[in-house]
């Protein structure tokens, strides 16, 4: 990977924040995005905008092509079989709450049980809160080992006949570890039941093999690799999605409409009510040949790399607490860490001082965060067109914090 090469794709990377160069080091919120991809954004606005679906003229079977052609490179990205199991949503949220509300509504009852774990994203908690509230169903967590790892005998113990959804996340975006999907997809197929994945912080980072998981679904966002805002994925498996409901009804996802009843579109289009993020899905599909062109394995390896070399730098110093494995290994290039006796919010800003955006607060994930016992912590999260020169500047960044604050403070 050139990734002095890479960089330029990046135009925003290049300019000072508070008088110094700025290092991005909050891609577990947002990634940025290249130029390729804002020029296929820009061009579909200036050459070809116009509804898909719709229109028989030049420019809405423009549209419509390019709009499907993504869908198609979806597929392909995640290798799911089928590119009807393919649904363009909003994000990571919008995927798993269609799944609760059109699915979770239909399968889970008084009595049954829905799990998760205790490191998930709130997009990944309150849907579930909210069925386990409109059927009488109990909503059980698997725990965690002290190294921040899914505890395994938990999610053995945890997973039992009563079990109707497991939905998990593949990657954390607290304690950076991969979930072993496939073991736990194991487990709730055993028992009957639907197994669903939060990738919103795997699909950017890593291959994602649908079929290889064995997951009935599987949700992530546009914004996080590279893609824009208001564009996500949510895969499910054709079986599940057949007897899944709609969540939005209206244009787009009817078959025919009757005064008194209406019939729905083949998938994926029953579910993709009312004029879709077209230029969203578009520059998704610029995102994944970008990617694709770099190579996820590429990309995966060279983010292992920066983990190995900043994680140590950072265990170093005197006073920080990672969340999360201490050892490389077993950490993706999401860091979440506090400085003894410094509020991270004061920590963030003193970094941001220093050009260097890194994220604090309880990162979404507040029944995590009183888990492990701590009201916040801040952030550091790395992508391919990161460098070591910018984990340098991270660890100068809370050397020099450090000393700002006084030894009587720390
Ligand atoms: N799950 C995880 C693990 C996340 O990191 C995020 C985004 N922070 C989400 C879900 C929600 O993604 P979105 O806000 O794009 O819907």
């Amino acid at each position: 990977m050139n990734v002095e090469k890479i960089k330029q794709d990046f135009p925003i990377l290049f300019q000072e924040v508070n008088d110094e160069p700025f290092v991005y080091l909050d891609n577990a919120a947002t990634a940025q995005k290249p130029k390729q991809v804002l020029e296929v954004l820009n061009h579909y606005y200036e050459h070809n905008n116009a509804n898909v679906h719709r229109g028989v003229h030049t420019l809405a079977e423009r549209a419509t092509s390019q709009y499907e052609t993504s869908r198609e490179k979806v597929r392909q990205f995640i290798h799911a079989e089928h590119v009807c199991e393919i649904l363009f949503t909003r994000g990571t949220t919008t995927g798993l709450n269609w799944v609760a509300r059109g699915l979770g509504d239909k399968l889970v009852s008084a009595g049954d049980e829905i799990v998760i774990s205790q490191m998930e994203h709130h997009s990944n908690v309150v849907p579930w809160q909210e069925l386990a509230k409109r059927t009488g169903a109990t909503l059980v967590y698997i725990d965690l080992t002290p190294e921040g790892e899914l505890d395994l005998e938990d999610a053995r113990a945890k997973i039992t006949a009563k079990t109707k959804i497991v939905s998990l996340a593949h990657v954390s975006n607290v304690l950076g570890v991969v979930n072993p999907i496939a073991t736990i997809t194991e487990l709730a197929h055993k028992v009957g039941a639907v197994m669903i994945v939060d990738g919103a912080q795997s699909v950017p980072h890593m291959a994602v093999d649908v079929q290889a998981l064995d997951a009935d679904f599987y949700a992530f966002s546009g914004h996080k690799m590279c893609g824009p805002t208001g564009i996500g994925v949510l895969y499910g498996k054709k079986k599940w999605l057949e007897i899944m409901d709609p969540v939005e009804f209206g244009g787009e996802m009817i078959d025919f409409v009757y005064h008194d009843h209406s019939t729905w579109a083949e998938l994926p289009y029953k579910f993709e009510a009312g004029t879709p993020n077209i230029a969203g899905a578009i520059a998704l599909g610029a995102a994944i040949d970008y990617l694709t062109e770099l190579g996820m394995d590429n990309i995966h390896h060279y983010e292992q790399e920066l983990v190995n070399y900043v994680l140590p730098k950072l265990l170093e110093i005197d006073g920080v607490i990672v969340y999360g494995p201490s050892d490389p290994a077993k950490h993706t290039g999401v860091i979440a860490f506090n400085i003894d006796g410094l509020h991270p919010h004061d920590l963030s800003t003193a970094l941001d001082m220093e050009g260097v955006a890194v994220r604090a607060g309880h990162h979404c994930a507040q029944p995590l965060l009183s888990y492990l016992g701590v009201q916040s912590t801040a952030r550091a999260s790395f992508y391919f067109y990161n460098t070591k020169e910018d984990a340098d500047r991270l660890i100068e960044a809370i050397h020099a914090t450090k000393e700002f604050f006084g030894h009587g403070f720390i």
